[in-house]
C-alpha cells in the first residue's frame, strides 16, 4: 500500500503565505512513490490552488467540512464547495476541533459520510488523552471513536477513508508516541475495521500516525508494518522541512 503524508497547517498561513509555501515546496525534490497532501485553511484554498497550477503533488486538502450540501448554515463549508478548489482529501474529527469546538463522534461520522459521497477522502482522526492512557483506557476510547465514525462510511472506492491515530498527548508536544505503542493502537483500529467492514478490509485501509512527527523520526513510523504514513503539524509549516519529512518517509 502506498504511504501517505498529510501536512496540517492548522490556523496558520492566509492566502499570501500559503501561495509562497506552495511555490517553495514545488521547488523541492519529492519522492514519487508516496501520496502527499497539504491541509490548508479554507481562506487559503484558492491561493494554494493557484500556486499549484496543474500540479497534482501535493494534493490539496481541507481541515474540516460541514455535512449538508447547502442551506442556512452560517459559516460552514460543504463538500461540493471544497471540490470547486480541487480538494481531494479532508481531515475530520481532529482533536483540536473535538476539544475546542465540541465536535462529537456523531458529527465526525456525518462529515466523513458526506465527504465520501462527494468523492473526497475523509481522514478520520481519533486518539486518547494522556489521562485516558494512564488509566489504561486508550484502546477502549479509540475503539469507540472509530466505530462511531465509520458506521456509515464505505471501505471501497477512490475516496476510501484514512484513519489517523493521533494521541492527544503527542500532538504539538514534541513527545511522540513510540512506534511500538502506535502500532499497538493501529492494530486496535484494524480490529474495528474488520468488525465493521469485514476481515478482508483489515489491512486494506490506510491507518496513519500523527503526533510530533518530524524529519528525524518519520522513518521509524513509515517503516513499521501497519503504519501507512503520518499526519504532520508543526514540521509541515516550513516547506523545506516538510520536504525533508517526505524524503525521509520513504528511505531508498
Ligand atoms: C496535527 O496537527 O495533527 C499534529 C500531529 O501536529 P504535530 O505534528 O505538531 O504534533
Amino acid at each position: 500500500m502506498r504511504k501517505v503524508l498529510i501536512a496540517n497547517w492548522k490556523m496558520y498561513y492566509g492566502p499570501v503565505k500559503a501561495g509562497a509555501w506552495v511555490r517553495a515546496f514545488r521547488r523541492e525534490r519529492l519522492p514519487k512513490d508516496i501520496d502527499i497532501s497539504i491541509a490548508v485553511p479554507f481562506v487559503s484554498l484558492a491561493a494554494a490552488r493557484a500556486s499549484l497550477g496543474r500540479a497534482t503533488i501535493p494534493a490539496l486538502a481541507a481541515q474540516d467540512v460541514f455535512w449538508e450540501k447547502e442551506g442556512a448554515f452560517t459559516g460552514e463549508v460543504s463538500p461540493s464547495m471544497l471540490l470547486e478548489f480541487g480538494v481531494s482529501v479532508c481531515i475530520v474529527g481532529h482533536s483540536e476541533r473535538r476539544l475546542l469546538v465540541g465536535e462529537t463522534d456523531e458529527m465526525v461520522a456525518k462529515k466523513a459520510e458526506a465527504l465520501q459521497k462527494a468523492g473526497i477522502t475523509p481522514v478520520i482522526c481519533v486518539g486518547e488523552t494522556e489521562a485516558q492512557r494512564k488509566k489504561g483506557q486508550a484502546a477502549k476510547v479509540v475503539r469507540a471513536q472509530v466505530e462511531a465514525a465509520i458506521k456509515d462510511v464505505k471501505p471501497d472506492g477512490k475516496a476510501a477513508a484514512i484513519i489517523a491515530y493521533e494521541p492527544i498527548w503527542a500532538i504539538g508536544t514534541g513527545k511522540p508516541c513510540r512506534p511500538v505503542d502506535a502500532k499497538e493502537m493501529h492494530d486496535v483500529i484494524r480490529d474495528v475495521i474488520a468488525k465493521v467492514w469485514g476481515a478482508r478490509y483489515r489491512d486494506d485501509i490506510r491507518v496513519i500516525y500523527g503526533g510530533s512527527v518530524n524529519e528525524r523520526n518519520v522513518t521509524e513510523y513509515t517503516t513499521t508494518t501497519g503504519i501507512d504514513g503520518a499526519l504532520v503539524g508543526s514540521a509541515s509549516l516550513d516547506p523545506r522541512t516538510f520536504a525533508l519529512v517526505c524524503r525521509a518517509a520513504v528511505p531508498a
